[in-house]
C-alpha cells in the first residue's frame, strides 16, 4: 500500500500528473526513515529536516508534521513492515511547465515502504570507495529530489567495482554520494561540519552524540584527501547503511584494510541505540 496525500491506497491507484514538478524539475524534497521492529527510528529528526528542506525551497507542507508522522505509522501498520524503510517525498505538484512557481501550489505527498534485513554482512567486512570531484550545487544541505550529481557519483563507483563515491571539492572531502564520511586521525573522530556543502545526516548526528558519550573526541572540521588516505579508520553513515566501515579508497587500503576498532565500538553503540529506541 502507498501513502498518497493523506490516504492509504493501492499502488495501481496512484495517479501522478505528467506535469508534476517533481517529475519535470526535480522540484521537491524527500526523506528516508528506518523502521526497526515496526517502529520508526529518529522519526522526529527526519520530520524536522523535512520541514527545514520545505522552508528552504519555499514549499508549503500539505500537512502538519504530527499528521505526517501519524500517516507514516499507519502506512507501516497497513504494510505489516517490521524491518525496512519508508521513502517519503513531497513535490510542488502539477502545473503548466514554467520554471517559476505556479500561482496555486498543490503539493503532492507520496510514501512507500521497503523491507531491509539487519544486520547486513557488509557492515562486518566494510566496503570500498573511490574519490570523485563534488560537482553538485551549493545547497547540499537541502534534501532535494535533484540527485543527478549524486547519481553520477554512485554510478562511477559502481563502474569502478566499488560501493561508494566520496566527494571532494578541491582538496577537501565533503561527503559520500549517499552518506556522510568520518575519519579517525590521532584517535579523534572527524567529519565535515554541517554547512551548505553537505546533508546534515540524521545518522551522522546520532553517531556524533554516541561518540561523545563513549569519550571519543569529536571534531566537526573539513579534512583533506590526504587525511582520508592516511586515516587510522574511515567509515560512512546513513539511514540505510548505518555505520559502514570503508576499507579501501581508490584501490589503496585504509591501514590494514579491515574495519577499525573505534568504528566497531561506534557500530556497537549504534546497535544499542536502536535497541533502546524500540
Ligand atoms: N549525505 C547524502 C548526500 C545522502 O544522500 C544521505 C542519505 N540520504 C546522507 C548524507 C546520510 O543522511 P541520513 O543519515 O540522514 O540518512
Amino acid at each position: 500500500m502507498i501513502l498518497f496525500q493523506d490516504q492509504i491506497i493501492e499502488r495501481e491507484e496512484v495517479l501522478i500528473d505528467l506535469e508534476d514538478r517533481g517529475y519535470q524539475f526535480g522540484d521537491g524534497i524527500y526523506e528516508v526513515i528506518r523502521i526497526y521492529d515496526g517502529k520508526p527510528f529518529t522519526l522526529r529528526e527526519h520530520l524536522n529536516r523535512l520541514e527545514r528542506s520545505a522552508d528552504e525551497i519555499q514549499l508549503p507542507l500539505p500537512f502538519t508534521l504530527d499528521e505526517i508522522a501519524q500517516h507514516i505509522i499507519t502506512l507501516i501498520q497497513r504494510n505489516s513492515l517490521h524491518n525496512g524503510q519508508v521513502y517519503l517525498q513531497i513535490t510542488r505538484g502539477a502545473a503548466l511547465r514554467n520554471h517559476s512557481f505556479p500561482n496555486e501550489v498543490n503539493p503532492v505527498l507520496t510514501a512507500y515502504t521497503k523491507e531491509i534485513d539487519r544486520p547486513f554482512e557488509k557492515q562486518l567486512t566494510g566496503i570500498k570507495a573511490i574519490l570523485t570531484e563534488d560537482i553538485r550545487w551549493l545547497r547540499c544541505d537541502i534534501k532535494s529530489l535533484n540527485l543527478l550529481g549524486n547519481v553520477l557519483g554512485k554510478q562511477k563507483a559502481v563502474d569502478s567495482g566499488v560501493d561508494e563515491a566520496i566527494f571532494h571539492r578541491g582538496e577537501l572531502v565533503t561527503e559520500g554520494s549517499s552518506t556522510n564520511v568520518f575519519i579517525i586521525k590521532n584517535g579523534v573522530l572527524q567529519t565535515h561540519p554541517p554547512t551548505n556543502l553537505i546533508l546534515s545526516g540524521i545518522t551522522r548526528n546520532v553517531v556524533l552524540k554516541l561518540a561523545s558519550e563513549l569519550g571519543i573526541e569529536v571534531k566537526e572540521e573539513a579534512f583533506t584527501i590526504h587525511d582520508l588516505k592516511e586515516a587510522e579508520e574511515v567509515f560512512v553513515t546513513s539511514t540505510t547503511q548505518e555505520v559502514m566501515p570503508i576499507i579501501e579508497v581508490n584501490s589503496t587500503a585504509i591501514q590494514k584494510g579491515t574495519p577499525g576498532e573505534i568504528t566497531k565500538k561506534i557500530q556497537a553503540a549504534f546497535s544499542a541505540e536502536i535497541t533502546l529506541s524500540k
